[in-house]
Protein backbone atom coordinates (compact mmCIF):
# COMPACT_ATOMS: atom_id res chain seq x y z
CA UNK A 1 0.00 0.00 0.00
CA UNK A 2 1.25 3.07 -0.96
CA UNK A 3 0.78 6.73 0.88
CA UNK A 4 3.45 9.21 -0.86
CA UNK A 5 5.80 8.72 -3.52
CA UNK A 6 8.42 7.67 -0.98
CA UNK A 7 6.47 6.53 1.61
CA UNK A 8 4.91 3.27 2.35
CA UNK A 9 2.78 1.18 4.81
CA UNK A 10 1.52 -2.35 5.96
CA UNK A 11 -0.56 -1.12 8.59
CA UNK A 12 1.96 -2.49 10.76
CA UNK A 13 5.60 0.20 9.91
CA UNK A 14 6.14 3.07 7.61
CA UNK A 15 8.82 2.63 5.40
CA UNK A 16 10.39 5.83 3.91
CA UNK A 17 12.76 5.65 1.42
CA UNK A 18 15.18 8.59 0.59
CA UNK A 19 16.38 8.68 -3.15
CA UNK A 20 18.89 11.02 -2.74
CA UNK A 21 20.93 8.27 -0.01
CA UNK A 22 20.80 5.77 -2.09
CA UNK A 23 24.14 4.64 -3.50
CA UNK A 24 22.16 1.80 -6.16
CA UNK A 25 24.18 -1.35 -4.18
CA UNK A 26 21.09 -3.35 -5.19
CA UNK A 27 21.15 -5.06 -1.70
CA UNK A 28 17.63 -4.49 -0.98
CA UNK A 29 16.14 -6.14 -4.37
CA UNK A 30 18.73 -8.81 -4.74
CA UNK A 31 17.91 -9.74 -1.36
CA UNK A 32 13.98 -9.55 -0.63
CA UNK A 33 13.10 -8.83 -4.43
CA UNK A 34 9.38 -9.46 -3.36
CA UNK A 35 9.14 -6.29 -1.61
CA UNK A 36 11.88 -4.13 -2.91
CA UNK A 37 11.21 -4.21 -6.90
CA UNK A 38 13.59 -2.80 -9.44
CA UNK A 39 11.06 -2.57 -12.30
CA UNK A 40 7.71 -2.06 -10.99
CA UNK A 41 6.07 1.25 -9.65
CA UNK A 42 5.53 1.25 -6.71
CA UNK A 43 8.88 -0.19 -6.04
CA UNK A 44 8.10 -1.09 -2.67
CA UNK A 45 5.60 -3.78 -2.17
CA UNK A 46 5.08 -4.11 1.83
CA UNK A 47 2.95 -7.14 1.37
CA UNK A 48 5.52 -9.41 -0.33
CA UNK A 49 7.24 -10.24 3.34
CA UNK A 50 6.16 -9.87 6.68
CA UNK A 51 6.81 -7.25 8.80
CA UNK A 52 9.80 -8.59 10.51
CA UNK A 53 11.73 -9.67 7.12
CA UNK A 54 11.04 -6.51 6.22
CA UNK A 55 12.71 -4.77 9.09
CA UNK A 56 15.67 -6.74 9.32
CA UNK A 57 16.22 -6.25 5.21
CA UNK A 58 16.07 -2.21 6.01
CA UNK A 59 18.50 -2.67 8.57
CA UNK A 60 20.77 -4.27 6.20
CA UNK A 61 20.71 -0.81 3.99
CA UNK A 62 24.78 0.41 3.51
CA UNK A 63 23.05 4.52 2.97
CA UNK A 64 20.58 4.90 5.12
CA UNK A 65 18.27 5.44 2.51
CA UNK A 66 15.81 2.93 3.94
CA UNK A 67 13.95 3.81 7.26
CA UNK A 68 10.82 2.78 8.65
CA UNK A 69 8.87 3.22 12.17
CA UNK A 70 5.99 1.42 14.07
CA UNK A 71 2.77 2.97 12.82
CA UNK A 72 1.51 2.42 16.31
CA UNK A 73 3.54 4.95 17.62
CA UNK A 74 2.36 8.15 15.62
CA UNK A 75 -1.02 7.11 17.15
CA UNK A 76 0.33 7.42 20.84
CA UNK A 77 1.65 11.28 19.92
CA UNK A 78 -1.31 12.15 18.34
S1 LIG B 1 19.81 -1.36 -0.16
FE1 LIG B 1 19.63 0.83 0.26
S2 LIG B 1 21.28 1.76 -0.93
FE2 LIG B 1 20.95 -0.29 -1.76
S3 LIG B 1 19.50 -0.01 -3.46
FE3 LIG B 1 18.32 -0.52 -1.62
S4 LIG B 1 17.77 1.49 -0.79
FE4 LIG B 1 19.44 1.85 -2.19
Amino acid sequence: METLANEFTNGEIKVTFNPNKCIHAEKCAQELSEVFRTSVIPWINLDGADTERIIKQIRKCPSGALNFCYNEKEHVVK
